[in-house]
């Protein structure tokens, strides 16, 4: 087996603000309001963020993930919709996930704005389906759609005029972002970093954790070696003598926290869905063993 060095996270250099220093509403930039959910966990890092996008002077913003359906975070998002002068003319969704979609049919009706997602489920009875490739004319701006499975299969990325892109949970602000199984995918997942890698983004703004502005390629080819790093951790681990996912977790994991084993147990069973595709591993429902 090949030596594969531990990926360097590049973030580690960058200064980024602490878990939970992170201000609760900021301007990012002239098209760009996040307001940060009061919804933190090991999984949600500091909460969900929820951006407004729109032109300055448009009177218009589109709300892309409102979150959670939480009255606090609903006074917040109206408290930056008026410091833009703006009314919500659209609710976006990146994925499913009820920490990113919760309140967007309620707050569809609460502002009048359509509901825009990858499928019905999301965006409602009376909803816009959204499809990759499509350029959302919106609040005096441009919105692309950019199609990111892996993390879900309904997972879609927002790029802006500025080259900032939106990602969801596709890309974190800190640590890695989870394929879920059996939903996610793997394969999909890291094609999916390398379209948005392709892009040049000027920016990442993450569904949860700090923005990425000082270099968001170099974060992509992290979360890109950081996967072939894990994929050859757990063939070490089956090498080794590990049978099960609980097993493999218990070694390639050991040092993250226990909260996020059941999150490391899918992402280790969608990456076994990858090798097992590939015929490099054998499995009989939970048992594993190298092909
Ligand atoms: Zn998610």
């Amino acid at each position: 087996m090949p030596l594969v060095e531990t990926p360097l996270d590049p973030r580690a250099r960058w200064g980024l603000p602490a878990p939970g220093a992170m201000p609760r509403t900021v301007e990012l930039e002239p098209l760009v309001t996040r307001v940060l959910a009061p919804n933190p966990s090991g999984m949600t890092l500091d909460g969900t963020n929820t951006y407004l996008v729109g032109q300055p002077g448009s009177g218009q913003a589109v709300l892309v993930d409102p979150g959670p359906d939480d009255a606090g975070h609903l006074a917040a998002v109206e408290a930056a919709l008026a410091a833009r002068d703006a009314r919500c003319v659209a609710v976006l969704v990146t994925h499913h996930h009820g920490d990113h979609a919760e309140a967007a049919l309620p707050w569809g009706t609460h502002f009048g704005a359509q509901v825009a997602a990858a499928t019905a489920a999301v965006a409602g009875p009376s909803g816009r389906l959204l499809a990759p490739g499509e350029r959302l004319a919106l609040a005096g701006t441009t919105i692309g759609v950019v199609a990111t499975p892996g993390h879900t299969l309904d997972h879609l990325a927002f790029r802006l005029e500025s080259g900032a892109v939106l990602v969801g949970d596709h890309v974190l602000g800190r640590g890695t972002s989870v394929v879920t199984h059996p939903e996610g995918d793997v394969v999909a997942y890291l094609e999916s970093l390398r379209r948005i890698h392709d892009l040049g983004p000027s920016a990442l703004y993450c569904g949860h954790g700090p923005e990425l502005t000082e270099d968001p390629r170099a974060v992509l080819e992290f979360y890109l070696a950081h996967r072939a790093y894990r994929e050859h951790q757990v063939l070490e681990a089956l090498a080794a003598g590990a049978g099960s996912v609980d097993e493999i977790v218990a070694t390639v994991y050991a040092e993250v926290p226990r909260e996020l084993w059941p999150a490391a147990a899918q992402s280790t069973r969608a990456t076994l869905a990858k090798l097992v595709a590939e015929g490099r591993v054998e499995s009989d429902g939970d048992g594993v063993r190298p092909a």
